[in-house]
């Protein structure tokens, strides 16, 4: 089963919370983290890394001596990533999505491709759990590509769950993609509450179930809980706002490790959410 933990704006304690949610399990574990911006979970997990390799993306490479500057490279490029100059082609590396169509359609073979490196995947351990992390190097936009990597090592392990890109853009779509169910972290805000709507709409455009995990309750008016009740959004845990468990978050330890009880409670909302991902695949087979 894969899970993504998700929420529509940042710093919900989405991390935290996957980290608590692995923690919490006494299985065997992959948590991916696919915030590839600002990878942070391994600063509550605490595992040993064992692997490093870096993840590239193909750019193309301009040789003028046979180009004919018909321009058609350019026309193809949907990003923008090449110009004409003069009589040069001038290719924006930062801009290229890798595409290929550019190297595709120059029938003069002026156009070659070459790998440019954008970031890395850091492979380690902590216990039961399997880490793995994606980072994006300053400056780089393609965040999908590291993702893609990241979700790469998970290599058909039972037990997955993303911690993945705050908000509603492409990087959150590659790490939804393909998940069982998804978890969003929401907080209880006016900001919280749109946020979590935009997510949500997200999610059923892709066919993705989802529950809801209020985070820092008790701090806003309940309008979450009471847009969840009138919409039959189901509420898997309320986490509130606890002195206990922000000391502990910000001194890199696991609320989950360090009170049972939420240990507990974090390993209900998993069960349930294995039930609900079995209820759903019976019903669809
Ligand atoms: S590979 Fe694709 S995105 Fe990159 S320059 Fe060529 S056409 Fe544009
Ligand atoms: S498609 Fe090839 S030949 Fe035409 S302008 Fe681009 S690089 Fe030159």
């Amino acid at each position: 089963m894969i899970v993504a933990v998700a929420s529509g704006k940042g710093g919900t304690g989405k991390t935290t919370l996957s980290a608590a949610l692995a923690d919490s399990l006494e299985q065997e574990v992959t948590l991916l983290d696919c915030d590839v911006e600002e990878p942070n979970a391994a600063l509550l997990l605490h595992p040993e890394w064992e692997d490093r390799y870096p993840v590239h993306t193909p750019v193309p490479v301009y040789q003028a001596d046979c180009c004919t500057q018909c321009g058609e490279c350019v026309s193809v490029c949907t990003y923008n990533a090449l110009a004409k100059i003069g009589d040069w082609i001038m290719v924006f590396n930062q801009l290229c999505h890798g595409c290929g169509a550019c190297v595709y359609f120059c029938t003069t073979g002026s156009l070659s491709e070459d790998a440019r490196e954008i970031g890395s995947v850091q492979c380690g351990r902590s216990g039961r759990i399997q880490v793995v992390q994606g980072l994006l190097n300053l400056g780089e936009v393609l965040a999908p590509t590291v993702i893609k990597a990241v979700k790469r090592e998970s290599g058909g392990a039972s037990r997955v769950i993303i911690d993945c890109p705050p908000g509603t853009s492409c990087p959150v779509i590659a790490a939804l993609d393909q998940v069982d169910f998804c978890l969003i972290v929401a907080e209880d805000s006016a900001f919280g509450l749109h946020d979590m709507q935009a997510l949500m709409e997200v999610l059923r455009v892709m066919h993705v179930p989802f529950g809801v995990i209020v985070n820092r309750a008790g701090l806003g008016d309940g309008r979450v809980l009471r847009f969840c009740r009138q919409e039959g959004v189901k509420v898997l845990e309320s986490v509130p706002f606890d002195r206990q468990i922000a000391r502990l978050t910000g001194r890199g330890r696991l609320f989950t490790a360090e009170i049972p009880e939420w240990r507990e409670k974090m390993r209900r909302v998993w069960s349930e959410v294995e039930g609900m991902v079995s209820g759903a695949r019976a019903g669809s087979a």
